[in-house]
């Protein structure tokens, strides 16, 4: 049976591309790094070939995300709960991504 609890929506990490740019060059290049590359390399870059799927979406461009019009009542209530659920999750996630970034000198990534 088709749902309509759920809607796609692109999504937020690479705005529907489905790609990211590979985070091993997240901090990008020095521009001694740069020059050191070879012409080939840069314009491939440049071209985005190294850019790795989206990890949010599978590299599929969308996410799947509530539809919260199409919702009765005691859905709606049970979404709050998970979704707090989730937040709190994260939250715990982001404090220990940050100490993590802190002591490992990382900047922050996408
Ligand atoms: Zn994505």
């Amino acid at each position: 049976m088709k749902s309509n609890k759920q809607k796609w929506i692109f999504c937020p990490c690479c705005e529907g591309s489905g790609k990211m740019e590979n985070p091993a060059f997240a901090n990008g290049f020095t521009s001694s790094e740069w020059h050191d590359m070879h012409e080939e390399e840069q314009q491939r870059y440049l071209a985005g070939e190294y850019d790795v799927d989206c990890g949010d979406c599978n590299g599929s461009g969308k996410v799947q995300v509530p539809n919260i019009e199409a919702m009765t009542f005691a859905e709606k209530r049970q979404l709050v709960i998970v979704q707090r659920e989730a937040r709190e999750a994260a939250r715990a996630d982001a404090i220990e991504a940050a100490e993590w970034r802190r002591e490992n000198g990382w900047g922050y990534g996408c």
